[in-house]
């Protein structure tokens, strides 16, 4: 197995795994970060994508499918094998991410003629490079015919001897993990492919087994985003959200909440559902994301996905991402009568590092004022402007406008779809027996050197932690 992307990082996830003559690639996600990280984009995938004859998609995030495209654009010619929910979801992902990088190629390239340096706003902002789209919407209606939607535990033989099942990963609506197993009856191996896990704390979907029985497994390759934090208890994350509504609405402001629109968005519409039906909620939300609409809609066709409990409210005609105050904004122009907004409200607009989408016009009629307030609820790159919101920037740039912040900037965590550092400990806690080694991919050193001595000590286990290009053979 080689890794070819999220090896110390936490994006750009990509891995190449060969047996018996076969070459299967594991997700071939988009790399998102600073301009300079988001530049290898540009480059060719680092394998010939002729020479694969499997792409498995472990779920719709960007940073998971964002070069799939790319791929069939370089030669890939099918299958893509991904779970039911995550194909339904990948077509409008992968059309909004040409749509996105088409409108930040043209704002960069506007930016970088009125400054020619590639002068950033604040000094202690990256300056804007101007990347072309990466592929057309051609290439991503080539990529859409190519799906193969399995359901969770359906087998694929990829070589006799080699065959994948896609079991429910938990952290997003149809994310899974990849088991492979290779060779043949006592012999036979299995290698487990967590993908994204789901946290324990986050209320929607089940949380991630380990399969039980069958072969050895020989290789656990684990995610470990959170593997040296812990994410809050949900009860305090209520509470927290609870005290910034409350203050918003006495002073009847504007409170714009930035957000990622599969997942993230999810868990808290959920959360602010609790809030309502505790009578905690007092102002009008406004969910102004067609994306964020798409997912909530495949979170409720897939009632069986989620947690059995909110799976039968579903069923029985209930929605728990739906409550009173809740409005949906359809289109451009009743998003832009937001700009007009008096007495207060919640937005909820994509995209939540903000370099493109709806939120951007909402910042742009809003951060300047001191009626508002922006909540930021998840992690962000250097160079996008959330980061310099977050940093505490005087002056924002958003598309091509710069616009003064005026507005109250908070920060709360506890809406993530990932597992934290326990919830990794114990999923390998869980599988028996405890497989000899574990490869420990999509996160930071710190996460990643963190967890890797907390699994040692714990289980006894050989952790390695590859970096990009690196190989591990099993
Ligand atoms: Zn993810």
């Amino acid at each position: 197995m080689t890794f070819h992307g999220a090896a110390g990082e936490v994006t750009g996830s990509c891995a190449v795994v060969e047996f018996a003559g076969r070459r299967v690639l594991i997700d071939c996600g988009l790399i998102q970060g600073t301009p300079a990280d988001e530049l290898r984009n540009q480059d060719p995938l680092p394998f010939d994508c002729k020479s694969i004859d499997a792409i498995v998609v472990t779920h719709a995030h960007i940073d998971h499918c964002g070069r799939l495209a790319l791929a069939v654009r370089e030669g890939f010619t099918g299958p893509i094998y991904a779970t039911k929910a995550t194909c339904e979801l990948l077509e409008p992902v992968m059309y909004g991410s040409v749509s996105v990088q088409h409108i930040r190629f043209q704002e960069a390239q506007v930016h970088n003629l009125r400054s020619p340096a590639g002068w950033a706003v604040a000094d202690s902002e990256p300056p804007v490079i101007a990347m072309p789209p990466l592929y057309s919407n051609g290439d991503v209606a080539s990529t859409i015919k190519m799906l193969k939607p399995l359901a969770y535990g359906q087998e694929v033989e990829f070589a006799p001897g080699f065959a994948m099942r896609m079991l429910d990963a938990g952290h997003v609506i149809g994310s899974a993990m990849v088991e492979l197993t290779a060779g043949t009856g006592a012999a036979a191996r299995r290698v487990l492919f967590s993908g994204d896990l789901g946290s324990s704390q986050q209320a929607l979907l089940p949380i991630a087994r380990p399969p039980a029985g069958g072969a050895p497994i020989e290789l656990l390759v684990m995610e470990s985003t959170y593997g040296n934090k812990a994410h809050p208890k949900p009860r305090d994350v209520l509470d927290k959200l609870a005290s910034i509504i409350r203050h918003a609405a006495k002073k009847r402001e504007r409170l714009l909440i930035p957000t990622f629109t599969l997942g993230r968005a999810q868990n808290l519409l959920y959360r602010l559902g609790e809030l309502s039906r505790e009578g905690r909620l007092g102002m009008p939300v406004y969910l102004d994301s067609k994306m964020a609409m798409k997912s909530t809609e495949c979170y409720t066709r897939h009632a069986d996905c989620l947690q059995p409990a909110i799976g039968n409210r579903v069923r029985n005609g209930d929605s728990p991402l739906h409550f009173d105050e809740l409005c949906y904004v359809n289109g451009r122009d009743d998003s832009k009568k937001l700009n007009r907004l008096r007495g207060g409200g919640i937005i909820i607009a994509g995209a939540g590092f903000c370099h493109g989408g709806p939120i951007v016009h909402h910042l742009i009629h809003g951060l300047w004022r001191e009626d508002c307030r922006v909540l930021l609820i998840g992690y962000s790159p250097a160079g996008s402007p959330a980061h310099a919101m977050a940093n505490g920037a005087k002056l924002v740039r958003l598309g091509d406008a710069e616009v003064e912040v005026n507005a109250r900037i908070e920060k709360m965590s506890g809406f993530s779809g990932h597992a934290d550092r326990k919830d990794l400990m114990d999923f390998v806690g869980a599988m028996m027996p405890t497989p000899p080694r574990v490869v420990l991919n999509h996160g930071e050193d710190a996460a990643r050197t963190e967890l890797s001595g907390k699994l040692t000590e714990a289980y006894g286990v050989e952790v390695l932690r590859p970096i990009k290009g690196e190989r591990v053979e099993f």
